[in-house]
């Protein structure tokens, strides 16, 4: 049996007709920027999140970009970032000039510690970016608190939480901001780079829709400099339709999680992911942790399964911040964790029997060693 990581094109062939359909539309009305489809998607997406804003962009990491940007984050400012993330979570602060200031993340949730945020503070901090790792929500209440506490604006990173809650507030509906991507394998996925940015705030979101478009909301007005990130209509016209899908892909995704949930329950050498009694986890990733994890990954992949490391090392060690001259010690929770986390295959598509196939398989490892 094979088990591949992820499978795009079955997720395709499943809603093949519609897609298509929406597809050959775009091409015959010969607008492929900003018209009818960005239009209706950003509205629905807003709808689905009860929130007053969307505006499509390019990708996730322009949003988060222009999230900061918009909020006037700049040279000299520090912004807070957790310590295991993607590295756009962290590219964006730099490039608009600011420092980008780790802080190490919960071994259990692994989502940004907030106790150890409160250590990483200095005169210059106006912002937190909290990331929804893997699809877990980070704790809403607190991180609110936090954030009027010491004055901060709050970023939300939901690249890897479309729909995620957490008691009964969805991810992206409780920062002054929050960037999606829809990067082809996050769990709403476009066909080539998209993403949105959403706020509450009418004029936050108005600066981001400007930014996004040279400083401009028509094609001749600049009422300061910008840049280019649009949604295309082809990507919104795919989105459309996918976005019918979501609430059962992730319900699949949850499904797939309490299969493995039960069925690797009893492997010690494994610690399953944990999640707080009223979050709302849509497992972009279904991240273990494993003893003897590379040796466990090889085992898997001759068996045919394919599985995958987010990330394997953590952004502090990464050689792009070897400037910030960071040690191990700083954050020894993902300095630990890296060694340790393994994200096995959970893709809406996925068989019961393939998901049996690898935790047999894990068990078997354990057992052989
Ligand atoms: C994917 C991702 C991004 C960036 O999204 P792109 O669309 O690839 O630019 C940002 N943050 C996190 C946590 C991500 O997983």
């Amino acid at each position: 049996m094979k088990v591949p990581f992820i499978d795009l094109a079955a997720q395709y062939k499943s809603i093949q007709q519609e897609i298509d359909v929406a597809v050959a539309e775009v091409m015959a009305s010969g607008q492929y920027i900003k018209h009818g489809y960005v239009d209706s998607f950003e509205k629905a997406f807003a709808q689905k999140l009860n929130i007053a804003n969307c505006i499509g962009v390019g990708n996730g990491t322009d949003a988060l970009l222009l999230s900061l940007k918009a909020l006037d984050i700049k040279a000299g400012d520090e912004v807070l970032t957790p310590a295991l993330s993607w590295i756009s979570t962290a590219e964006v602060i730099s490039q608009l000039g600011a420092k980008p200031v780790f802080v190490d993340v919960d071994s259990d949730y692994f989502t940004i510690d907030l106790y150890k945020a409160t250590k990483a503070l200095s005169k210059k901090t106006k912002a937190i970016i909290a990331v929804h790792l893997y699809g877990q929500p980070c704790e809403f209440h607190a991180l609110k608190l936090f954030c009027e506490k010491h004055d901060l604006f709050l970023i939300e990173d939901c690249a890897q939480a479309h729909f995620s809650a957490f008691a009964k507030s969805l991810t992206g509906t409780v920062g002054d901001v929050a960037a999606f991507s829809f990067y082809p394998t996050k769990n709403l996925g476009a066909m080539g780079d998209a993403g949105c940015v959403v706020s509450y705030n009418h004029t936050l979101a108005d600066k981001v829709r400007r930014l996004a478009n040279h400083g401009g909301l028509t094609k001749n007005e600049h009422l300061f400099e910008g840049i280019n990130s649009r949604l295309d209509e082809l990507q919104a016209a795919i989105l459309s339709v996918k976005l019918k899908y979501i609430d059962q892909w992730n319900a699949a995704r949850i499904n797939h999680a309490e299969q493995y949930f039960s069925e690797l329950g009893l492997v010690n050498e494994i610690q399953l992911p944990k999640k707080p009694a009223t979050a709302k986890h849509t497992y972009h990733q279904f991240v273990i942790k494993a003893k003897q994890r590379n040796a466990l990954q090889d085992y898997l992949a001759n068996k045919g399964i394919t599985t995958d490391i987010h990330y394997p090392l953590a952004l502090p060690f990464e050689p792009a911040y070897a400037y910030l001259q960071h040690s191990d010690k700083d954050f020894p929770v993902v300095y630990q964790l890296q060694n340790e986390i393994l994200s096995l295959p959970i893709y809406p598509e996925l068989q019961h029997a393939q998901i049996s196939y690898v935790c047999e398989s894990i068990k078997e490892f354990y057992r052989t060693i």
